[in-house]
């Protein structure tokens, strides 16, 4: 806990979303990434060298999420994991998986779990739909086979691993705003240990007409959600961040509806973006970089410091900037007064 209140005081940053690699094994019509999936061959990662020194610059990190393209089909992910948790003693880690690579997730989870125990992990396997709905939407034949398969491994592994939670991601687009409600049930039936977590898409999707969602029909989708949230369930600050969610939804569909949110965006200060070729960005929406890490000797420090990154800083704040990455509402929401409170009291009822 004090680490938890040192880091919300002094963490800087906070929230660290690390894209390990660009490469995927599918190619998903509302994914935001897509560009750089499509180049990931051409693209220099940033080696395990480099993340050493990267991790180095970064204490006081609270949470770290590997993201990608699909993290697991970056080989040295273990090795990476285990120098985030020794030099920047992060606590938290959470790894989102398409789930398409069971035997793969299944050995090197296994030694991610056993190699770093006093980190806690959260693995977020994303569906889409069931059976054909998600083949459609990943662009891969047979994905929700696979991604049962991962699901088994992963319960096993919640009976022997005490850092380990399960979640589901889901993004919502116009690909599969009729059928989450029965992706829905299946996981309620079939992995009560999971919680189900949506996300709306968002950026610069593959395929435009993913964006061309029906505002009523996602209020519904939330609302049915609800009933599902295994509150204060599957992991250790579940009952603080499940009602976070409700409110989260609130500012997804006050964004999406043109609203401005009440709460100021913290991306760049308590959350920021590190490409997989060391390149920082507040998050994952702007195209504004804070400069690259191999410019800097991968100080991170040294480029929060620029003169550049405080302009880029200031025009969030003046553009009052706004949007629904959900991500980033989650972290203004924690460092807010208002909802912060708001978030107390609901904890306590
Ligand atoms: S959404 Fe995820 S799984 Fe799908 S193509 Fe993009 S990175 Fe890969
Ligand atoms: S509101 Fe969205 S686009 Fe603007 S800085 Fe925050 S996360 Fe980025």
């Amino acid at each position: 806990m004090w680490r938890l209140t040192k880091n919300i005081l002094w963490g800087h940053p906070f929230y660290l979303i690390f894209f390990v690699t660009s490469k995927c094994n599918a190619r998903c019509k509302m994914c935001f990434n897509w560009r750089n999936i499509d180049e990931a061959n051409s693209r220099k990662e940033l080696s395990l060298e480099e993340i050493d020194k990267i991790t180095l610059s970064l204490s006081n990190l609270q949470q770290l999420t590997m993201s990608g393209g699909e993290p697991f089909l970056r080989k040295e992910l273990p090795e990476i994991c285990s120098l985030f948790t020794r030099n920047s003693k992060v606590p938290w880690i959470t790894i989102p998986t398409n789930g398409l690579l069971p035997d793969v997730i299944e050995n090197n989870l296994r030694r991610i779990l056993r190699e770093n125990p006093q980190t806690h992990f959260r693995l977020s396997v994303s569906m889409s739909g069931v059976e054909d709905a998600s083949s459609e939407i990943f662009q891969v034949r047979d994905s929700f086979k696979a991604q049962q398969e991962t699901m088994a491994v992963l319960k096993t592994f919640l009976t022997s691993y005490s850092n380990l939670s399960v979640d589901v991601g889901i993004v919502y687009s116009k690909f599969n705003e009729n059928v989450i409600c029965e992706l829905l049930d299946y996981i309620n039936e079939n992995y009560p240990f999971a919680n189900p977590m949506l996300a709306v898409v968002r950026g610069d999707s593959r395929e435009k007409i993913a964006k061309e969602i029906d505002l009523d029909k996602l209020k519904e989708v939330f609302e049915y959600q609800r009933h599902f949230t295994k509150k204060a369930k599957n992991h250790p600050y579940a009952r603080l961040i499940n009602p976070i969610q409700d409110m989260v939804h609130e500012l997804v569909l006050d964004a999406l509806g043109a609203k401005r949110s009440p709460v100021k965006c913290l991306a760049g200060k308590k959350l920021m973006v590190l490409s997989d070729d060391g390149e920082l960005f507040p998050c994952e929406m702007l195209k504004k970089s804070f400069g690259n890490l191999r410019d800097y000797d991968y100080n991170i420090k040294e480029v929060l410091a620029l003169g550049s990154t405080k302009e880029i800083l200031a025009a969030i704040k003046s553009s009052r900037c706004f949007c629904s990455w959900e991500c980033a509402l989650y972290n203004n929401i924690v460092f807010s007064n208002k909802y912060r409170f708001k978030s107390l009291l609901n904890l306590i009822r």
